[in-house]
Protein backbone atom coordinates (compact mmCIF):
# COMPACT_ATOMS: atom_id res chain seq x y z
CA UNK A 1 0.00 0.00 0.00
CA UNK A 2 1.49 3.67 -1.16
CA UNK A 3 1.32 5.63 1.80
CA UNK A 4 0.99 9.25 0.25
CA UNK A 5 2.26 10.75 3.28
CA UNK A 6 6.17 9.66 2.77
CA UNK A 7 8.40 12.51 2.22
CA UNK A 8 9.72 11.63 -1.15
CA UNK A 9 13.62 10.21 -1.04
CA UNK A 10 12.90 8.27 2.17
CA UNK A 11 12.56 5.35 0.09
CA UNK A 12 15.98 5.60 -0.51
CA UNK A 13 17.22 6.56 2.62
CA UNK A 14 15.77 3.62 3.99
CA UNK A 15 17.54 1.30 1.42
CA UNK A 16 20.77 3.13 2.74
CA UNK A 17 19.74 1.99 5.86
CA UNK A 18 19.54 -1.48 5.29
CA UNK A 19 22.39 -1.78 3.15
CA UNK A 20 24.95 -2.32 5.62
CA UNK A 21 23.12 -4.81 7.92
CA UNK A 22 23.25 -6.63 5.17
CA UNK A 23 26.83 -6.68 4.19
CA UNK A 24 27.76 -6.76 8.16
CA UNK A 25 25.98 -10.06 8.85
CA UNK A 26 27.72 -13.02 7.50
CA UNK A 27 25.36 -16.11 6.59
CA UNK A 28 26.33 -17.84 9.63
CA UNK A 29 26.41 -14.94 11.87
CA UNK A 30 24.62 -15.72 15.18
CA UNK A 31 24.97 -11.50 15.58
CA UNK A 32 24.69 -9.91 18.63
CA UNK A 33 28.65 -10.07 19.57
CA UNK A 34 29.27 -8.98 15.86
CA UNK A 35 26.39 -5.91 15.95
CA UNK A 36 29.51 -3.87 16.43
CA UNK A 37 29.68 -1.61 14.00
CA UNK A 38 26.83 -2.91 12.14
CA UNK A 39 25.49 0.68 11.11
CA UNK A 40 28.38 2.83 10.90
CA UNK A 41 27.95 3.01 7.20
CA UNK A 42 24.62 4.43 8.39
CA UNK A 43 26.71 7.26 10.03
CA UNK A 44 26.50 10.23 6.94
CA UNK A 45 22.74 9.36 6.52
CA UNK A 46 21.36 12.40 9.04
CA UNK A 47 23.34 14.37 7.20
CA UNK A 48 22.73 13.69 3.89
CA UNK A 49 19.03 13.71 4.63
CA UNK A 50 20.01 17.17 5.86
CA UNK A 51 21.43 18.40 3.05
CA UNK A 52 18.69 17.21 0.92
CA UNK A 53 15.51 19.62 -0.11
CA UNK A 54 13.38 16.42 0.75
CA UNK A 55 14.50 16.58 4.44
CA UNK A 56 13.82 14.03 6.88
CA UNK A 57 13.57 14.76 10.56
CA UNK A 58 12.12 11.57 11.60
CA UNK A 59 11.66 7.48 10.31
CA UNK A 60 10.14 4.95 12.28
CA UNK A 61 11.33 1.73 11.44
CA UNK A 62 8.09 -0.16 12.22
CA UNK A 63 5.27 1.48 10.16
CA UNK A 64 8.14 2.98 7.84
CA UNK A 65 6.51 6.50 8.19
CA UNK A 66 8.93 9.65 7.76
CA UNK A 67 8.19 12.93 8.59
CA UNK A 68 9.60 16.66 8.47
CA UNK A 69 8.86 16.87 11.98
CA UNK A 70 10.57 14.93 15.05
CA UNK A 71 8.46 12.12 16.90
CA UNK A 72 6.13 13.39 19.52
CA UNK A 73 7.00 14.12 23.29
CA UNK A 74 6.15 11.11 25.58
CA UNK A 75 6.20 10.48 29.53
CA UNK A 76 5.73 11.55 32.76
CA UNK A 77 8.81 13.90 32.14
CA UNK A 78 7.78 14.48 28.50
CA UNK A 79 10.95 12.59 26.90
CA UNK A 80 11.12 14.67 23.38
CA UNK A 81 11.59 12.84 19.83
CA UNK A 82 9.53 9.57 21.81
CA UNK A 83 6.38 8.63 20.09
CA UNK A 84 5.73 7.73 16.62
CA UNK A 85 2.36 9.48 15.41
CA UNK A 86 1.72 6.76 13.25
CA UNK A 87 2.09 3.58 15.14
CA UNK A 88 2.18 4.41 18.70
CA UNK A 89 5.78 3.18 19.41
CA UNK A 90 8.38 4.33 21.65
CA UNK A 91 12.20 4.71 21.33
CA UNK A 92 13.23 1.04 22.92
CA UNK A 93 10.32 -0.60 20.68
CA UNK A 94 12.00 1.03 17.57
CA UNK A 95 15.62 -0.07 19.00
CA UNK A 96 14.64 -3.44 19.17
CA UNK A 97 12.73 -3.55 15.62
CA UNK A 98 15.51 -2.21 13.84
CA UNK A 99 17.77 -5.33 15.41
CA UNK A 100 14.80 -7.89 15.29
CA UNK A 101 13.94 -7.55 11.79
CA UNK A 102 17.40 -7.38 10.34
CA UNK A 103 19.21 -10.22 12.39
CA UNK A 104 16.42 -12.35 11.85
CA UNK A 105 17.45 -12.23 8.11
CA UNK A 106 20.49 -13.97 9.07
CA UNK A 107 19.60 -16.17 11.57
CA UNK A 108 16.76 -17.70 9.27
CA UNK A 109 15.03 -21.33 10.18
CA UNK A 110 13.28 -23.00 8.03
CA UNK A 111 10.86 -20.64 6.31
CA UNK A 112 10.81 -17.97 8.90
CA UNK A 113 10.43 -20.08 11.67
CA UNK A 114 8.35 -19.26 14.64
CA UNK A 115 7.88 -16.79 17.48
CA UNK A 116 6.37 -16.65 20.63
CA UNK A 117 5.31 -13.58 21.68
CA UNK A 118 4.22 -11.74 25.24
CA UNK A 119 2.73 -9.04 26.37
CA UNK A 120 2.08 -8.48 22.38
CA UNK A 121 2.54 -4.82 21.28
CA UNK A 122 -0.12 -3.93 18.72
CA UNK A 123 2.53 -2.39 16.21
CA UNK A 124 4.48 -5.31 16.38
CA UNK A 125 1.83 -7.45 16.06
CA UNK A 126 1.06 -7.04 12.22
CA UNK A 127 4.79 -7.07 11.70
CA UNK A 128 5.35 -10.37 13.61
CA UNK A 129 2.01 -11.83 11.10
CA UNK A 130 3.51 -11.04 8.40
CA UNK A 131 6.92 -12.45 9.04
CA UNK A 132 5.73 -15.42 10.77
CA UNK A 133 2.38 -15.96 9.54
CA UNK A 134 0.29 -19.15 11.28
CA UNK A 135 3.84 -19.82 13.14
CA UNK A 136 3.18 -16.49 15.58
CA UNK A 137 1.55 -17.39 18.86
CA UNK A 138 0.77 -13.54 21.17
CA UNK A 139 0.22 -14.45 24.60
CA UNK A 140 -0.85 -12.73 27.83
CA UNK A 141 -1.82 -13.34 31.20
CA UNK A 142 -5.01 -11.29 30.87
CA UNK A 143 -7.58 -12.85 28.88
CA UNK A 144 -8.54 -11.47 25.79
CA UNK A 145 -5.33 -8.94 25.25
CA UNK A 146 -3.82 -11.62 22.92
CA UNK A 147 -4.10 -14.86 21.00
CA UNK A 148 -3.75 -17.34 23.77
CA UNK A 149 -3.65 -16.69 27.49
CA UNK A 150 -0.13 -17.81 29.04
CA UNK A 151 1.60 -17.86 32.95
CA UNK A 152 5.12 -17.03 32.02
CA UNK A 153 6.51 -19.19 34.95
CA UNK A 154 4.12 -21.91 33.48
CA UNK A 155 3.90 -21.86 29.80
CA UNK A 156 1.47 -24.60 28.71
CA UNK A 157 3.67 -25.64 25.39
CA UNK A 158 5.50 -28.76 24.72
CA UNK A 159 9.43 -28.19 25.21
CA UNK A 160 11.30 -26.99 22.42
CA UNK A 161 8.62 -25.55 19.96
CA UNK A 162 9.51 -22.21 19.26
CA UNK A 163 12.46 -20.69 17.40
CA UNK A 164 12.07 -16.92 19.05
CA UNK A 165 10.78 -15.46 22.13
CA UNK A 166 10.05 -12.13 22.28
CA UNK A 167 9.43 -10.48 25.71
CA UNK A 168 9.84 -6.68 26.22
CA UNK A 169 8.97 -5.52 30.10
CA UNK A 170 7.33 -8.19 31.51
CA UNK A 171 9.65 -9.95 33.73
CA UNK A 172 9.72 -6.65 36.40
CA UNK A 173 6.15 -7.64 36.97
CA UNK A 174 6.70 -11.42 37.68
CA UNK A 175 8.08 -12.42 41.15
CA UNK A 176 9.25 -15.57 40.29
CA UNK A 177 11.12 -14.41 36.96
CA UNK A 178 13.79 -16.82 37.55
CA UNK A 179 11.11 -19.51 36.92
CA UNK A 180 10.04 -17.41 33.79
CA UNK A 181 13.26 -17.34 32.42
CA UNK A 182 13.72 -21.22 32.67
CA UNK A 183 9.68 -21.53 30.55
CA UNK A 184 11.44 -19.69 28.10
CA UNK A 185 14.30 -21.43 27.88
CA UNK A 186 12.29 -24.87 27.31
CA UNK A 187 10.00 -23.69 25.19
CA UNK A 188 12.85 -22.72 22.96
CA UNK A 189 14.41 -25.04 20.41
CA UNK A 190 17.91 -25.73 20.66
CA UNK A 191 19.65 -22.39 18.45
CA UNK A 192 16.42 -20.89 19.26
CA UNK A 193 16.87 -17.06 20.56
CA UNK A 194 14.76 -14.75 23.39
CA UNK A 195 14.75 -11.19 22.89
CA UNK A 196 14.40 -9.75 25.82
CA UNK A 197 14.20 -5.97 27.61
CA UNK A 198 13.00 -4.40 31.02
CA UNK A 199 13.64 -1.48 32.83
CA UNK A 200 16.90 -1.33 33.44
CA UNK A 201 19.03 1.04 36.25
CA UNK A 202 22.55 0.90 37.23
CA UNK A 203 24.87 -2.43 37.85
CA UNK A 204 22.82 -4.27 41.02
CA UNK A 205 19.27 -5.52 40.41
CA UNK A 206 17.07 -4.02 43.58
CA UNK A 207 14.49 -6.58 44.49
CA UNK A 208 12.42 -6.85 47.66
CA UNK A 209 9.32 -9.00 46.67
CA UNK A 210 8.20 -8.05 50.15
CA UNK A 211 7.17 -5.03 49.06
CA UNK A 212 3.65 -5.45 47.75
CA UNK A 213 1.97 -1.85 48.31
CA UNK A 214 1.71 -0.09 45.07
CA UNK A 215 2.55 3.32 46.41
CA UNK A 216 5.90 1.30 47.93
CA UNK A 217 6.39 -0.26 44.49
CA UNK A 218 5.82 3.17 42.69
CA UNK A 219 8.66 5.07 44.89
CA UNK A 220 11.15 2.15 44.71
CA UNK A 221 10.79 0.50 41.11
CA UNK A 222 9.35 3.26 38.99
CA UNK A 223 6.03 1.65 38.76
CA UNK A 224 2.93 0.55 40.97
CA UNK A 225 3.21 -3.33 39.85
CA UNK A 226 6.55 -4.15 39.20
CA UNK A 227 8.67 -6.22 41.56
CA UNK A 228 11.88 -5.03 41.34
CA UNK A 229 14.16 -2.94 39.26
CA UNK A 230 17.11 -4.60 37.42
CA UNK A 231 20.33 -3.73 37.21
CA UNK A 232 22.67 -4.82 34.27
CA UNK A 233 23.67 -8.29 36.20
CA UNK A 234 20.12 -9.94 35.37
CA UNK A 235 23.04 -10.93 32.58
CA UNK A 236 23.14 -13.50 35.19
CA UNK A 237 19.75 -14.41 36.21
CA UNK A 238 19.47 -14.98 32.64
CA UNK A 239 22.61 -17.17 31.95
CA UNK A 240 21.65 -18.70 35.02
CA UNK A 241 18.83 -20.99 33.22
CA UNK A 242 21.37 -21.85 30.43
CA UNK A 243 21.04 -18.70 28.11
CA UNK A 244 23.79 -17.55 26.40
CA UNK A 245 23.34 -13.87 26.50
CA UNK A 246 24.63 -10.85 24.47
CA UNK A 247 24.14 -7.31 26.07
CA UNK A 248 22.64 -5.27 22.58
CA UNK A 249 23.44 -1.75 23.03
CA UNK A 250 21.58 0.64 20.91
CA UNK A 251 24.86 3.19 20.42
CA UNK A 252 26.41 0.20 18.70
CA UNK A 253 23.59 -1.09 16.43
CA UNK A 254 23.22 2.62 15.70
CA UNK A 255 26.85 4.47 16.50
CA UNK A 256 25.60 7.77 14.34
CA UNK A 257 23.85 9.75 16.96
CA UNK A 258 22.32 11.99 14.26
CA UNK A 259 20.60 8.98 12.74
CA UNK A 260 19.93 7.67 16.36
CA UNK A 261 17.94 11.04 16.51
CA UNK A 262 15.94 10.71 13.21
CA UNK A 263 14.58 6.92 14.48
CA UNK A 264 13.59 8.06 17.41
CA UNK A 265 16.07 5.94 19.47
CA UNK A 266 17.96 6.58 22.99
CA UNK A 267 21.75 6.10 23.52
CA UNK A 268 22.62 3.23 25.36
CA UNK A 269 19.20 1.22 25.09
CA UNK A 270 19.96 -2.16 26.14
CA UNK A 271 18.67 -5.48 24.74
CA UNK A 272 19.41 -8.91 25.92
CA UNK A 273 20.03 -11.44 23.48
CA UNK A 274 19.39 -15.05 24.65
CA UNK A 275 20.65 -17.77 22.90
CA UNK A 276 19.94 -21.51 24.14
ZN1 LIG B 1 5.78 4.14 13.60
Amino acid sequence: MQNTARPKGLKKIWREIKRPFRQTFGRHSTVPGRAKNVLEGMENIHERAANNPEHVESFCPICRKGSDKPFRPFGLTARSNALCPSCGSLERHRFFWLFFEETLKNWKKEGNGSLLHFAPEGFFKTRFEQVFGENYLSCDIVPGRAMKVIDITSICLGDETYDYVVCNHVLEHIPDDRQALSELYRVLKKGGVAFLAVPLKGEKTDEDLSITDPQERLKRFAQDDHVRFYGMDIKNRIEGVGFHVSVVNSNTVVPSECLRTVLGIMSDDILFVAEK
